[in-house]
């Protein structure tokens, strides 16, 4: 992928801390904030405390708003999840803590009324075939029109006891209340919840296309069904539950799609979030781009990469807050309703 070749901020590709550092730079020097710029720009947050110490660091604990806060969506119900899947310890694609989670999201998405699809494929890998499977929640729609939303569920194989609270717990409970809230509704378009394999590199996401193996498959399959040209906008969340969460516009999408959520984000009162610099990460929605499909990134790397923690052991519970879950489960359902009204 060009982006990849280019060196832009793959978001696998740094193994070493003296990667991580340099990478940083490289990814974000014309305007990702610093961890000190950025705290000083967030005096009005709500958690304005000794939280902002360091860059995703928990200094105090935090708890979900309450859900009639958060336009119903249940902050506290999210983060279960995320302590749910992470409690299945490592699950990285073809093991047994990521049979669990799959049996884990299947079992809510089918009691919350889901329609759900299992696309179970073969990724050929540097470490030979593996086993993978998509799981697909649709809410049903009126019209032919798909919002889809993704977050990738698998963890990193390469790095030994790495159980991935954040990385990708925090966006997969997310996305089980956002089911919850969004499959009984029918609006204008279907809502598809997809919920990702194999977004994480085997070996080297610099090589041999050795990542997002779950999105180009779904990008592909719905390429070939007919069901792509469907799609009006593609929102990926990935990486959303640090307690000091900054999230950057992502600067390969689409302008009105950033404007959508940021609007969004602005009206409902979270712009010490979702903030004005840009970025570009490599993820799970350049396969959706790459076809021409209008695809949103919603992650907070650079933060989680200063701090430390990132693709290490210690992406742990203890960095999940169930706030920062809550806010952007909101924004990402208010965001949807905004896409509903534009593409009614
Ligand atoms: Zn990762």
């Amino acid at each position: 992928m060009p982006k990849l070749a280019n060196g832009m901020c793959s978001k696998i590709r740094l193994a070493s801390a003296v990667a991580v550092l340099s990478g940083v730079v490289a990814c974000g020097a014309s305007n990702a904030p610093s961890s000190a710029s950025s705290a000083s720009s967030n005096s009005t947050a709500p958690d304005a405390s000794a939280a902002r110490q360091s860059a995703a660091a928990p200094k105090l604990p935090e708890v979900a708003p309450p859900a009639d806060q958060t336009g119903g969506f249940d902050g506290a119900k999210a983060y279960e999840h995320v302590a749910k899947l992470v409690s299945f310890g490592p699950r990285p694609p073809a093991s047994e803590g990521l049979r669990r989670s799959q049996e884990y999201i299947m079992g809510q998405l089918k009691a919350d009324g889901c329609e759900v699809d299992q696309d179970d494929f073969h990724a050929s890998t540097p470490k030979g075939d593996v086993v993978m499977k998509n799981i697909i929640a649709k809410a049903p729609g009126g019209g032919q029109g798909i919002i889809l939303l993704l977050t990738h569920y698998d963890t990193l194989s390469s790095v030994a006891n790495f159980v991935g609270a954040e990385d990708s717990a925090s966006s997969t409970g997310m996305m089980i209340e956002m089911a919850r809230q969004l499959c009984g509704k029918k609006g204008p378009n279907s809502v598809w919840m997809a919920f990702l394999d194999g977004e994480e590199a085997f070996v080297n996401w610099d090589q041999d296309d050795d990542h997002t193996y779950g999105s180009r498959e779904l990008a592909a399959r719905m390429a070939v069904s007919g069901e792509l040209k469907r799609v009006k906008a593609v929102i990926l969340a990935d990486m959303i539950g640090q307690y000091t969460l900054k999230i950057l516009r992502q600067s390969d999408s689409p302008k009105w799609l950033n404007d959508l959520v940021w609007k969004t984000a602005g009206r409902l009162g979270y712009q010490d979030i979702f903030v004005a610099d840009s970025t570009q990460t490599s993820d799970d929605h350049d396969p959706f781009l790459a076809r021409g499909v209008p695809a949103l990134d919603i992650i907070d790397l650079n933060d989680y990469i200063s701090a430390g923690y990132w693709h290490t052991p210690q992406d742990t519970m203890d960095k999940v807050s169930p706030r920062s879950v809550a806010i952007v489960g909101y924004v990402i359902l208010e965001s949807v309703d905004e896409l509903q009204k534009k593409f009614r």
